[in-house]
């Protein structure tokens, strides 16, 4: 696709090496959140499709578990480079289809290369071990195998991002993969894949199947040939997909959704919190599992924050992505928008003052204002439910037994944020805050080098670090004595 071409591709499935329509002809279409129209289509799979995927993938599964991790991680390093050469042409495909802004895009895009080099690097250090024996002659050797084929469900809000942690770690470790991404986003993912197909991936080794979700996942979940499971999305819907996982003795991987707490301290630099906080806050139009939601300021600071951050938000350009220097762009789905009315609407009725924002812009796109809200309570919709949008919510707090509280009281556990000058504040706080995360004094979460996921409803598992790489081997133990 040239450079200023708002052409869309239809999309295909990725089956058996080869892409494909469905038997039916079905297709859904995708639309551009920037204006609300029509952009293209993808191929919504049938049972044929699945059946098909299916059988590819225990073909892929033998072969390429018989290649080595050195070569493994020669192909797959070949892909990461294609990405990175292809990084405009995916960037704005997927800023066509999510509405983040282009350098975003690109960013995701880059930042994707990065995750490929580094599972394919990892994979080279699957050691298994070997265990001392009580008997002479004898060794006990703990050896580390691909678990299988393995079934991904990855959501629209990083249409690149979700896909690769999921396809890298089961590429690199020898397994096979059917992914589903999101019909809402497919064309970026579906180019991610074809890096991977232009390097050389065999045929069979990635399915990548659209359709219906639910009917997709319950096929595939349950099915003898997948041996793993991994998802990201919603806490409600990853219940259902791992309790149908655990009928079938299925491994999961679950990264569910967050609220996450952002601690402002009295003693933190101010200027500096606010503006890590509402860069993280604002990007991706707030629609980021890791985003902070719950902004809780100690009583000394709140007055001074809440003026910056709300300064911070007021200044954001929002619109469409593909146009230069738009910071924030619009959300996602329509969906999203009546949701995030919904939190404002309630959060109104019972009390809540509006500091900026709150009102959808214009009548064509999803376009949301940056919305900061004060006077909250714990009755309120908006601070117990993720909010997914550009939309944070002030809340002071008198001390660190307040803000521990508050930080704690929700069922999700997955990103958390404390600022402060103190080092004893700051080990106290990543001790006490139950978070499978917590980043103190900058952003500095989700590299691939490092763990990735959340704990309590948030989910299990992790999508980064040497965590990522384990849920996807078997670890096989072989005792063996000299005939
Ligand atoms: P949703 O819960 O219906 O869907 C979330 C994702 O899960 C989508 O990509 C969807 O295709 C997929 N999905 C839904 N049902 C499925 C099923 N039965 N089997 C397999 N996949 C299924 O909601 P939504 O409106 O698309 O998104 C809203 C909520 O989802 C947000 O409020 C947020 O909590 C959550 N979400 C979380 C993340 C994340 O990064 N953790 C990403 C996107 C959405």
């Amino acid at each position: 696709m040239a450079e200023g071409d708002s052409m869309y591709p239809d999309l295909l499935h990725h089956i058996a090496g080869e892409w494909c329509a469905s038997s039916s002809g079905k297709t859904i279409p995708v639309l551009n959140p920037a204006t609300g129209e029509a952009i293209g289509t993808v191929a919504q799979a049938g049972k044929a499709e699945l059946d098909r995927a299916l059988d590819a993938a225990v073909k892929g599964f033998e072969t390429w578990r018989q290649v080595s991790p050195f070569d493994r991680s020669k192909v797959m390093r070949k892909a990461a480079d294609l990405v990175r050469s292809r990084a405009n042409d995916i960037a704005r495909r997927l800023t066509l289809e999510q509405g983040k802004p282009l350098a975003e895009a690109k960013g995701e895009t880059m930042a994707g290369a990065d995750i490929i080099d580094w599972f394919a690097e990892e994979a080279r250090r699957t050691y298994g071990r070997v265990v001392p024996a009580r008997g002479k002659g004898i060794y006990q050797l703990v050896l580390k195998e691909p678990v299988g084929p393995v079934a991904a469900f990855t959501p629209w809000n990083f249409p690149i991002n979700q896909v690769v942690r999921k396809l890298s770690a089961a590429l690199a470790t020898g397994c096979s993969i059917i992914v589903k991404p999101p019909e809402e986003t497919p064309a970026a993912p579906s180019e991610l894949i074809r890096a991977f197909v232009d390097a050389g991936v065999p045929s069979g080794v990635i399915g990548m199947v659209f359709g219906v979700p639910a009917e997709i996942s319950e096929y595939l979940i349950p099915h003898p040939v997948i041996r793993k499971i991994s998802f990201t999305g919603s806490t409600a819907v990853g219940k259902e997909l791992a309790a149908l996982a655990g009928r079938h003795m299925k491994r999961a991987t679950m990264e569910l959704g967050g609220h996450a707490p952002a601690i402002v301290f009295d003693d933190a630099d101010v200027d500096a919190a606010t503006k890590f906080l509402s860069g993280s806050k604002f990007r991706n139009a707030g629609q980021i599992c890791i985003a902070p939601t719950r902004f809780l300021v100690q009583e000394k600071v709140y007055a001074s924050f809440v003026e910056k951050f709300v300064a911070s938000a007021k200044s954001i350009k929002v619109g469409d992505g593909l146009v230069d220097g738009t910071q924030m762009g619009p959300m996602a789905n329509e969906r999203r928008i009546h949701a995030m009315q919904a939190l404002v609407a309630d959060a109104v009725k019972k009390g809540a003052k509006i500091a900026t924002g709150g009102n959808r812009i214009g009548n064509q796109g999803y376009f949301f204002e940056p919305t900061v809200m004060t006077d909250v309570t714990r009755e309120m919709r908006v601070m117990n439910e993720e909010p997914f949008g550009p939309l944070a919510v002030m809340v002071p707090f008198k001390d660190f037994g307040d803000a521990v509280s508050e930080a704690n009281r929700l069922p999700y556990g997955l990103a958390s944020y404390a600022y402060t000058r103190s080092a004893k504040t700051a080990q106290s706080i990543a001790a006490a805050v139950e978070a499978g995360m917590m980043s103190i004094n900058h952003q500095g979460l989700s590299l691939p080098e490092v763990p990735f996921g959340g704990i309590k409803e948030s989910g299990y598992g992790s999508e980064g670090g040497a965590e990522a790489v384990e849920p996807y081997l078997i670890t096989k133990f072989v005792s063996q004595a000299n005939a």
